[in-house]
């Protein structure tokens, strides 16, 4: 009886879902033949590029900027593409991080095989980390997409609003949605993240158009992590173009830079953990360690703790300060819950942080995927003090921030020390002073927030850039 159930299930499984790869390869070649068959393909036109990690809260969707000028170039059989853009900040600014780049900022950006490379000016900058992704997106694409899965052993299933054909290229799967016209409408991946984990890329194709023979949409939707990356109104399309591509020599020998902590003592106790992008602050206690940031990764902070514990050897690290949500000052955090650390951040990030972290890290497992343990959290509302013994922290929220709506920081009274992120940055280097809508709009806030709060600061430990006397920040404000 129970064989004869599993018989009927697996049948009725079969015709709901027609896990057929023979399907699949008809509906691919019929889609091929309807949007016509090209090795390359260039598509042009204006939209919104929006700024991934840096909303203005942890809820709400990624900050825009407005793309004048888009060109984007494939070509499927040597793997490669070039993508440029020129972006303006709106003006008046919206809320949210990404740097302030003031007029126009263009971006020009390769990959060909398993190089990536950024070209705006005449030097490459080697793009170690975003080849993968590069690659990847060129099988986003709606014509790409089709190539991959015809090369791929695609299988197909009916969707609400089309067939569903799916393939896996490397780890990654990737879903695309056929509709009735056979039109690719819709394709989906999931790329780690190390804050959002597995997290998923979905690509909305629509308003499909004949481009002298070939059909393209005419506005391309690309989300990740749940919010638009790229809106793109396509205006013109050329099949065909053909793009040469030849590696740079100094993208080809390129190598991944070895993860960097440099610490400088600033006072009993305080160290300034720099030596990358990013920074972090490490204040010692009697009994325990207290680190301030925890940025970028897993890589960042196993070696930010290393050094922490080579500085002071027999205390642990007990609480991590988070200043913000952006992803760049938020991506190691995990790893110092995997450590056993108690998070203390903004109360407005503690029900976003708890869902982030159930989230799964499959394509890309963390300390804490390996390890999984319950984050512990402090939330903050307006201020926070750590204290033991004669020691002690201040955290305040920075009212009024138009980089973070949750943003706090740091003032170690004993050292006079300011620990802030994002609102002064002293020279940090190849970071030219923004101009535009918002030139110092975030270091006369802060400027504000000091005098509220009656703050007597003689060091900035900024957590970009490098640590300088208050003096430097009173001539950034014009006092
Ligand atoms: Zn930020």
């Amino acid at each position: 009886m129970a064989k004869k159930m599993w018989v009927v299930v697996a049948l009725i499984a079969l015709y709901a879902g027609t896990v057929s790869a023979q399907d699949a390869k008809a509906k691919l070649q019929a889609a091929v033949k309807a949007m016509g068959d090209v090795q390359s393909i260039q598509y042009s036109g204006s939209g919104k590029l929006d700024t991934f990690g840096q909303s203005y809260t942890p809820t709400a969707a990624w900050p825009v900027t407005n793309i004048t000028s888009y060109t984007k170039t494939i070509d499927y059989a040597s793997k490669s593409a070039k993508e440029e853009l020129t972006r303006v900040e709106p003006n008046p600014p919206v809320k949210g991080g990404g740097r302030p780049f003031g007029g126009e900022d263009k971006q020009v950006n390769f990959v060909s095989g398993s190089f990536a490379w950024d070209q705006p000016g005449n030097a490459p900058v080697p793009q170690l980390g975003a080849a993968a992704e590069r690659q990847l997106q060129i099988w986003l694409s709606p014509n790409g997409f089709l190539k991959a899965a015809l090369e791929n052993n695609a299988t197909m299933r009916k969707g609400t609003v089309g067939s569903v054909i799916s393939f896996k290229t490397g780890k990654f799967t990737v879903n695309g949605t056929i509709d009735a016209d056979n039109m690719v409408t819709r394709t989906e991946t999931w790329l780690p993240n190390p804050v959002l984990g597995d997290m998923p890329v979905e690509t909305v194709y629509s308003g499909y158009k004949d481009f002298g023979g070939v059909k393209f949409p005419t506005s391309i939707v690309q989300s990740q992590g749940g919010f638009p990356v790229l809106e793109l109104t396509v205006t013109n399309v050329k099949a065909n173009p053909g793009l040469s591509v030849s590696v740079p020599d100094a993208v080809k020998t390129a190598s991944a830079p070895p993860v960097r902590v440099v610490s400088q003592k600033l006072g009993d106790g305080v160290w300034f953990m720099g030596g990358g992008s990013h920074n972090s602050v490490l204040v010692e206690f009697p009994t325990y360690l207290a680190m301030i940031e925890a940025p970028l990764g897993d890589a960042r902070s196993m070696a930010v703790m290393a050094e922490a514990h080579r500085l002071v050897p027999d205390k642990p690290i007990k609480y991590l300060i988070n200043t913000h949500h952006h992803f760049d000052h938020f991506g190691g955090v995990r790893a110092y819950v995997a450590a056993g650390a108690t998070i203390i951040t903004n109360e407005m990030n503690v029900a976003s942080y708890q869902k982030i972290f159930a989230a799964p890290h499959t394509l890309d497992p963390d300390e804490l995927a390996k390890n999984p343990k319950k984050a512990e959290f402090i939330p903050v509302k307006g201020k926070y003090v750590l204290t033991e013994a004669d020691r002690s922290i201040e955290i305040y929220r920075v009212e009024g921030d138009m980089h973070n709506g949750d943003i706090m920081m740091a003032y170690l009274p004993k050292d006079k020390i300011l620990v802030e992120a994002d609102d002064f940055t002293p020279d940090a280097p190849g970071v030219p002073a923004p101009t535009g809508p918002r030139p110092k709009m975030f270091e006369d806030n802060l400027k504000k927030q000091l005098l509220r709060l009656k703050l007597d600061v003689a060091t900035i430990a900024p957590l970009h850039g490098v640590v300088v006397p208050f003096s430097d920040f009173q001539k950034a404000v014009g006092d």
